[in-house]
């Protein structure tokens, strides 16, 4: 009898937690690390929020909600998607779970079965592969080319389009890459969708971490049609600095909604009452704290991405949100130090903690191996520095 079932042995722990780990061990063995892995904003969850919070603990506010969350979070969330995207939905369209990340995962269990197909334009958000997997689909990965920013086109999609295609996945603004789809863009793929019948599940994560006046679009937006075959992820965690209140939500078809209803009864229940609170006021409440985060991002991003570009055989582009960069190192992939050689985006990553003490995520974890992912949602200090041990590392390599 093997102790293990067949799921869990295919199953790694999330590379991204896992580079965080190594270089906060480092770092508590007394080594200065700077890490670029985190995905995380590194400000403080802003005060009113968390005023919210302690408001509701010493209310009471402590027992079990509805599964699926509070009717006043799910009127904030309603009220959310029509300032934002003019979209308009009913309660019974709104699930609340512990993290867009659980949100993703009851999707995946409520609307895939063996033999689907689910297509995700790589470089992807590491999660999405083995969370369709474990709903028993297929991911079907679409390599997209850098000089298209990252961009899934609607001649690639339709050359792996098949009976068997049950969605698309469309992460804009897209972490590793940051790049974001246009309006344009998306109505291409709606078009595509419509005609050829698939769902399209829309991460709209960071949404609101977007730079330079770029409009985000919602692919649900674009009509009634589309609205209907969208089912919308999203979350506080990035747009709000909450990535430990563990809240979620997915808008979708009553149907769908309802069957992931059923799935988070049997298993986690509802998401804690007290985050539930602190996120209704991180929606409707004041909005000034994340402009603050965002333009800090922003003067972030300009300088990483310069600063990057500005290193021997380095390229990087420049994203339009979210707050990662991906640069691509494979030029010097084949070359060597002190005997060992960086064959591949997971030996470089090995080779910048080991010998700079700088921790980014291989790029093969996001099925892009020319690339590293870099989080800049740490201090400009600490992206200088890590920049220059960046290329200090790299000009020892021959
Ligand atoms: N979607 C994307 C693209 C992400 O990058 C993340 C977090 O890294 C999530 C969803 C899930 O976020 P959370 O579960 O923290 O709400």
């Amino acid at each position: 009898m093997s102790v293990l079932s067949n799921r869990a042995k295919g199953l790694r722990s999330s590379p991204t937690l896992a580079i965080n780990a190594k270089a906060k061990s480092m770092q508590a063995q007394g080594v200065h690390v700077i890490s670029f892995g985190a995905g995380e904003p590194d400000f403080d969850t802003p005060k009113n929020i968390k005023e919210a919070a302690k408001k509701a603990i010493d209310e009471g506010f402590t027992k079990y909600t509805p599964v699926g969350g509070i009717d006043e979070l799910k009127e904030a969330i309603i009220k959310k998607f029509q300032r934002d995207s003019a979209l308009t939905y009913k309660r019974s369209e709104i699930l609340v779970s512990c993290g867009g990340k659980h949100s993703f995962y009851n999707l995946a269990q409520a609307i895939f079965d063996q033999g689907d197909e689910v297509i995700i334009p790589a470089p992807y958000w590491v999660s999405y592969p083995p969370m369709v997997a474990l709903a028993n689909a297929t991911p079907v990965i679409v390599e997209t080319k850098e000089t298209n920013e990252f961009k899934i086109t609607p001649r690639e999609l339709e050359e792996v389009l098949t009976p068997k295609t049950k969605a698309l996945i469309i992460n804009s603004p897209c972490n590793p890459t940051g790049s974001a789809y246009t309006r344009k863009e998306l109505e291409k793929i709606a078009d595509i969708a419509i005609s050829r019948n698939f769902f399209v599940i829309s991460d709209e994560i960071y949404e609101k971490i977007v730079y330079d006046g770029f409009e985000f679009t919602s692919i649900a937006s674009l009509s009634e049609e589309m609205r209907k075959r969208t089912i919308i992820v999203h979350g506080v965690a990035k747009t709000y600095a909450m990535t430990g209140w563990r809240i979620g939500y997915t808008a979708g078809s009553e149907e769908i909604i309802s069957a992931m209803n059923n799935i988070q009864s049997q298993s986690t229940s509802n998401p804690t009452s007290i985050a539930q609170k602190a996120a209704v006021e991180a929606l409707i409440g004041q909005q000034n704290e994340v402009e603050k985060m965002v333009s800090a991002f922003g003067q972030r991003r300009n300088y990483i991405v310069d600063r990057l570009n500005q290193i021997d055989e380095v390229s990087c582009y420049k994203p339009v949100g979210a707050f990662y960069v991906f640069p691509n190192f494979s030029r010097y992939y084949g070359k060597s130090y002190k005997g060992k050689k960086i064959g591949d985006s997971t030996v470089l990553a090995e080779y910048f903690l080991d010998v700079a003490r700088v921790a980014v995520v291989p790029g093969v974890e996001f099925g892009a191996d020319p690339f590293e992912r870099l989080s800049y949602a740490t201090s400009m200090e600490d992206i200088m520095e890590g920049l220059n041990r960046i290329e200090e590392a790299l000009n020892k390599l021959a």
